[in-house]
C-alpha cells in the first residue's frame, strides 16, 4: 500500500464533528496510512483514538498531536494569531500541561463573554448548554453550530462571515500562547513543532515572514505546514523555499474538521521522507501502531 500521510485533523475533542475513534475510522475509509490527531489546545482525544488504532489492524499509524493557538508578529508589526502543530510530545510535561489547563480556562471564559454579547443582542443562547456540548476545547465553531441550530445563520461558514470572525459583532479575544514560548515548550517536552497554514490569508492578517525566519534560525522550530487547503500555489512555493533554505521539515494535511468544514481527509498529504524526518526528531512519545496491544 502506498503512503497516504495526513498530519492535521480535528475530532469532537475540539471543533471537529467526528469522535476521535470516528476520525480513525474515517481515515481507514479514506485510505490514510498515517494519521495525526491534532485537536486545538487539548490532548483529550488521544486515549480514544489510540484505543481505536490499537483495536483495528487496518487502522493508520497514529501520530498523537495538538494544534496550539499562539500569538506571533504580524506583517504589520501588530500581534496576530498563529496556529502551531505539536507532534509526539510528552503529555505529562508539567509546563505544557499547565499551559493546556490555562488555555482551557481561557477558552471557556472567552466563550461565555461571546455568548453574553449574543444574549445582549437578543439571541436565546444558553451558555452552559453550549459549553457542555463543546467539550474540553470550546471554540467559535461550537458557537457557530449553536447559531445554525437557532436558525440565525444557515451554515458554520456564514456564522464566521460577520458575527464570529476576528473583529466581528460577537468576537472576543482570548490570550493565546506567545509563539516562541510554545515552540520552546514543545521542544522541551520532546515534541516537534510545525507552524500550521502560515499563509492562510482568508483567515485574516498573516504572520510576518521574519518571525518564521527568526524561529528557523533558532533551530528549535521543527517545520512548516506547506500543503494546506487554504494555501494557493504561490504560498506553497514560498514556504517550501524557506523550509529548504533553513532545513525545516515540510508537511501537508487536510485540516479535517468533519462536517464543520468541507475539506475531506487526505485532501493534502505529507511526503514520506519528510514524515521520516519528523519521527527522527521526536523524543517525547512513540507513534501508535495499528492493531498493537500495549
Ligand atoms: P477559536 O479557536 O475559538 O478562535 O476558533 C478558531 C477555529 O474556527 C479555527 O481553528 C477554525 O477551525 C475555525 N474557523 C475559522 N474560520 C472559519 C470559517 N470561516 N469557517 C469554518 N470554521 C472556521
Ligand atoms: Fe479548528
Ligand atoms: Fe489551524
Ligand atoms: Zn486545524
Amino acid at each position: 500500500m502506498s503512503d497516504c500521510i495526513d498530519l492535521h485533523t480535528h475530532s469532537t475533542a475540539s471543533d471537529g464533528t467526528d469522535s476521535p475513534a470516528g476520525v480513525v475510522e474515517a481515515a481507514i475509509d479514506a485510505g490514510v496510512t498515517v494519521l495525526a490527531l491534532t485537536d486545538h489546545d487539548t490532548t483529550a482525544g488521544w486515549a480514544e483514538a489510540e484505543q481505536a488504532a490499537r483495536t483495528r489492524a487496518d487502522a493508520p499509524t497514529l501520530v498523537r498531536g495538538m494544534e496550539m493557538s499562539c500569538t506571533g508578529r504580524g506583517e504589520d508589526g501588530d500581534p496576530v494569531t498563529v496556529h502551531l502543530l505539536a507532534y509526539l510530545f510528552d503529555a505529562d510535561d508539567p509546563a505544557l500541561k499547565e499551559e493546556r489547563r490555562r488555555l482551557r480556562e481561557e477558552r471557556e471564559l472567552r466563550l461565555r463573554r461571546m455568548i453574553g454579547k449574543m444574549a445582549a443582542a437578543g439571541y436565546d443562547v444558553d451558555a452552559d448548554a453550549i459549553l457542555d456540548a463543546a467539550g474540553p476545547s470550546a471554540g467559535r465553531p461550537h458557537l457557530a453550530r449553536a447559531l445554525v441550530d437557532l436558525g440565525v445563520v444557515s451554515t458554520v461558514g456564514e456564522a464566521f462571515e460577520d458575527l464570529l470572525k476576528t473583529g466581528g459583532r460577537f468576537y472576543v479575544e482570548k490570550t493565546d500562547t506567545p509563539l516562541d514560548d510554545a515552540v520552546a515548550m514543545i521542544a522541551a517536552a520532546g515534541g516537534v513543532s510545525v507552524i500550521a497554514h502560515a499563509r492562510a490569508r482568508k483567515r485574516g492578517r498573516l504572520l510576518h515572514l521574519d518571525h518564521i525566519l527568526d524561529l528557523a534560525r533558532s533551530g528549535v522550530l521543527g517545520g512548516l505546514e506547506v500543503d494546506h487547503p487554504d494555501h494557493g500555489p504561490a504560498d506553497t512555493e514560498l514556504l517550501r523555499g524557506i523550509a529548504r533554505e533553513h532545513g525545516l521539515i515540510t508537511t501537508g494535511s487536510s485540516d479535517y474538521h468533519g462536517t464543520n468544514k468541507t475539506t475531506p481527509l487526505a485532501a493534502r498529504t505529507t511526503d514520506p521522507e519528510q514524515y521520516a524526518m519528523l519521527l527522527d526528531r521526536a523524543t517525547g512519545i512513540d507513534v501508535v501502531l495499528p492493531g498493537s496491544s500495549r
